[in-house]
């Protein structure tokens, strides 16, 4: 591979800015646009600057080799989809709002890409034909949409984002199992190279016992999932994993004696399916019912539920608004909460069979407010009930029963046996040996290539900046110009070397910047190793400096250039 040419800061598209931008709520946020990495087109929708892109290339440089050792093959899907294969699946209704749906100028219905299980599918059924075209796993690395209804993390949580998804066929459930492993150690080592610490933690309930589904998650506190670790074994689950119960209810509300197997992902639209309500009735069949209207419970906030009608329907004297604060601090009612964990999620559920007669409304759905004394039955509708045991700090672990801890952490990955359920819903079948068709089961994979730019910036930066890992950063060394025509002659110089020697350099030649703003910049920016040609440059001696460590050495010119190739 040809060497890549020195990178001059006097050229790039990349301006550093001394202040937080006004939005920004995370700290790859703030650090990642002012660095010049990245800037915001829209909400959650980001433009990757020549430094980010550098960095999210080699991100899905290191995604791809290890995909590509697992014996994957990269293919690259459309991400625009005609509508007909997510109506066969049902996840044309069952996506709900997170899905971008559009029309083309014929009126055919669209979507943009969220995840890509139907797609894949119709492209194996398209081109496999017997078992001996199967195990076979397929991957690409490609852009995604989910219209996220709070896209406020930068980067973390776009609305457009880049994913790696593969996808694997297998004929029976042992290849499946054998697919599955393949793509956690491939897992294991793509975040291992990438410098991220994480923890592979339980998906589903199901998962205490045998897993079906594992995220990989990075501890930290931008995160939006929260998990519960135990310090003794190496038992670790998302709180979503631990804490749910689902039952169906009867018409007073009562939870029926069997519980349905508890959903991946415990969203309105995944808790709907479980149910086996309607598609089209998700919302609906979920929530608590006044005089059959919508009105609450287990509603996310930003839904539109009508929280007039339940203060006129309740006699003003027997139901209390009360506010968010309140519901939170009244434990013996509110079996459990959730969160936060985002709008999409089920927030807060309370148990109508506490205490009859103060049951609670708790869709959060006027902010801040939920209803008080309300019955389930005789004051309303319950078409489903889903019941939320709470994980906390210091419960026992399930497996040595010692006291768990609870961390934030960002979801980078996931991996999950869907089964036959895709191969089902649009007739995946190959001949198998004995000439009869097989119905095919299939395994469903992802990393959030972009989203782990970010988690590595929260869990690597420090007061100074950014601050990353080698085989990630946008150079191998930042080379500052501190001071005037004879520094800068010497930077370029030692740059020039080194970037034919093959390391990737980036130069500060921008003439009129001050030396500390220059200094100041590079530990902003993170590269790994920052060579200064400062003070003693008529000497040719450099001052090398490691990044996170702070430590520094002089260097002659040629000692430099050995040291760091
Ligand atoms: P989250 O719980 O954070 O919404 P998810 O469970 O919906 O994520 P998956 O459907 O499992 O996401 O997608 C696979 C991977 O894609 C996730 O593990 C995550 O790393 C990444 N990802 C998902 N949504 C986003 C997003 N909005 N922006 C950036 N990366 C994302
Ligand atoms: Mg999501
Ligand atoms: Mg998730
Ligand atoms: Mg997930």
């Amino acid at each position: 591979m040809a060497n890549a040419p020195v990178q001059r800061m006097s050229q790039l598209m990349a301006k550093t800015l001394r202040d937080d931008p006004a939005d920004a709520e995370v700290l790859s946020h703030k650090l990642l646009v002012r660095a010049g990495y990245v800037r915001r087109t829209a909400a959650g929708i980001w433009t990757w600057l020549p430094l980010g892109k550098k960095v999210l290339a080699n991100v899905e440089r290191i995604v791809r080799e290890e995909m590509d050792a697992i014996g994957a093959q990269e293919v690259l899907l459309p991400a625009l989809l005609p509508r007909e294969p997510y109506d066969a699946t049902g996840r044309w209704d069952e996506y709900g709002a997170e899905l971008f749906r559009l029309q083309d100028r014929k009126g055919g219905d669209y979507l943009l890409g969220p995840t890509h299980e139907e797609i894949f599918t119709l492209m194996v059924k398209d081109q496999a034909s017997s078992y001996k075209d199967l195990p076979v796993i397929l991957y690409q690395i490609q852009t995604k949409f989910r219209d996220e209804a709070r896209p406020r993390a930068g980067i973390l949580r776009g609305r457009e984002f880049l994913m790696k998804d593969s996808y694997s066929f297998d004929l029976d459930d042992d290849g499946l199992a054998q697919s599955y492993a393949l793509h956690r150690e491939a897992y294991r080592r793509i975040f291992e190279r990438l410098g991220l610490d994480y923890r592979i933690c339980a998906a589903t309930a199901g998962a205490m016992g045998g897993s079906k589904s594992e995220e990989f998650l990075a501890p930290a506190e931008a995160g939006e999932d929260t998990f519960a670790d135990c310090p003794n074994c190496d038992f670790a689950a998302n709180t979503e994993a631990v804490s749910y119960e689902l039952k169906p209810v009867d018409a007073a509300g009562v939870p029926a004696a069997e519980d349905i197997p508890t959903p991946d992902t415990p969203t309105i639209e995944t808790l709907a399916a479980q149910l086996g309500v309607p598609a089209s009735a998700t919302l609906k069949n979920l929530l608590v019912k006044v005089d059959g209207e919508i009105v609450a419970v287990g509603v996310p906030g930003d839904r539109e539920v009508d929280l007039d009608k339940v203060e006129a329907h309740f006699a003003p004297a027997q139901v209390e608004m009360v506010t968010e604060a309140d519901f939170i601090a009244r434990p013996d009612l509110v079996r459990g909460y959730v969160g936060p964990q985002g709008l999409d999620k089920v927030t807060y559920i309370a148990d109508p069979r506490v205490a009859p007669g103060t049951a609670w409304i708790t869709g959060a759905n006027k902010a801040d407010t939920h209803a008080k004394n309300v019955v389930a039955g005789r004051d309303f509708e319950v078409d489903a009930y889903v019941d939320v045991v709470v994980v906390e700090e210091g419960d026992p672990c399930p497996r040595c029963g010692t006291g768990l801890k609870l961390d934030r952490a960002i979801e980078i990955g996931h991996i999950f046996q869907l089964g036959r359920k895709y191969a089902d819903a649009l007739k995946l079948d190959v001949l198998g040996q004995n000439g009869k068709p097989v119905r095919v089961t299939m395994g469903s994979y992802g990393v959030g290539v972009s989203r782990a730019v970010a988690a590595l910036a929260e869990q690597t930066a420090d007061d100074k900046g950014l601050c990353w890992p080698e085989e990630v950063a946008p150079a191998d060394v930042h080379v500052v110009a501190a001071g005037k025509a004879l520094q800068t002659e010497l930077a370029l110089e030692v740059s020039e070397k080194l970037a034919a020697a093959g390391v990737r350099v980036l130069v500060d030649d921008r003439a009129g910047v001050s030396p500390g703003v220059k200094f100041t910049d590079s530990e902003l920016i993170g590269v790994p190793r920052i060579l200064v040609a400062g003070r003693r440059s008529a000497d040719r001696v450099l001052e090398l400096k490691d990044r996170r460590t702070g430590e520094r050495e002089e260097l002659t010119v040629d000692e430099a250039v050995a040291r760091l190739t």
